[in-house]
């Protein structure tokens, strides 16, 4: 799924601040498992962008809505109705969910109310870990499973690097917490598989273009 985390209120307010009456839409299903963009940061978010407006003496008034998937186009007829009677949106879904909906809303300002941080897993209550960077040629098949390009902090095809500490990757000691190395993971993960041989296997310098670095990339399934 995708992990977001909400931006900060100060910032939200100063992007909606020119105006008087604001949609704020949520997404049921990545944003709200990383508990930032569900019905419930909805409300959150409102009322919150409600009381420090009234601090300073402003009534703004806020409209809320939260549908199931906001990168789909077809889940958005909701949203596009309820914007006839705001003068702006803020989406608190991914960044591919808030541009389908400036998308469809051509003649409204559409604003983020939240950061898109990686693609990633729930791994504990209030922990998401990066998992993936959608490279376009993956590799969890010679690597037992674990992802070297997002979980190694160098990124390395063939380790582990002689940072590699007693399972910690050596960043853990600039970052001053436990960090495991991902080749050490690997190894392990190989060890039981008794798949050891993988590791002898050299991988080439990896084709990054298909993880989107010559422009934005696309799917077309022509049977559909
Ligand atoms: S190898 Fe690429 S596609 Fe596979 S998990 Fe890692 S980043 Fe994602
Ligand atoms: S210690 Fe392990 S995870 Fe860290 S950079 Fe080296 S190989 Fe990658």
């Amino acid at each position: 799924m995708v992990v977001g985390e909400r931006k900060p209120i100060a910032e939200i307010k100063e992007m909606v601040r020119p105006y008087k009456k604001i949609l704020v839409a949520g997404c049921e299903t990545c944003t709200a498992e990383s508990m930032s963009g569900g019905r419930k940061q909805v409300a959150e978010l409102a009322a919150a962008l409600e009381m420090a407006f009234r601090l300073e003496g402003k009534e703004m008034e806020i409209l809320e809505i939260s549908v199931d998937r906001q990168c789909i186009h077809e889940f958005l007829l909701d949203i596009v109705d309820q914007t006839a009677e705001v003068e702006a949106v803020v989406s608190i879904a991914c960044g591919a969910g808030i541009q389908s909906v400036a998308e469809r809303l051509p003649g409204k300002p559409v604003y983020p109310g939240l950061n898109t941080m990686f693609i990633g897993e729930t791994s504990g209550a209030g922990i998401w870990q990066e998992r993936c960077q959608g490279c376009g040629d993956c590799v969890l098949g010679i690597t037992g499973g674990l992802c070297p390009v997002t979980r190694c902090a160098k990124g390395l095809l063939n380790g582990p690097c002689g940072g590699s500490q007693g399972g910690k990757c050596e960043v853990s000691m600039t970052l001053k917490c436990d960090v495991p190395c991902v080749w050490a993971m690997i190894y392990e993960r190989l060890s039981q598989l008794g798949e050891l041989d993988r590791l002898a296997i050299y991988q080439p310098p990896k084709d990054w273009r298909a993880g989107g670095f010559t422009g934005p990339r696309q799917l077309v399934r022509r049977n559909v």
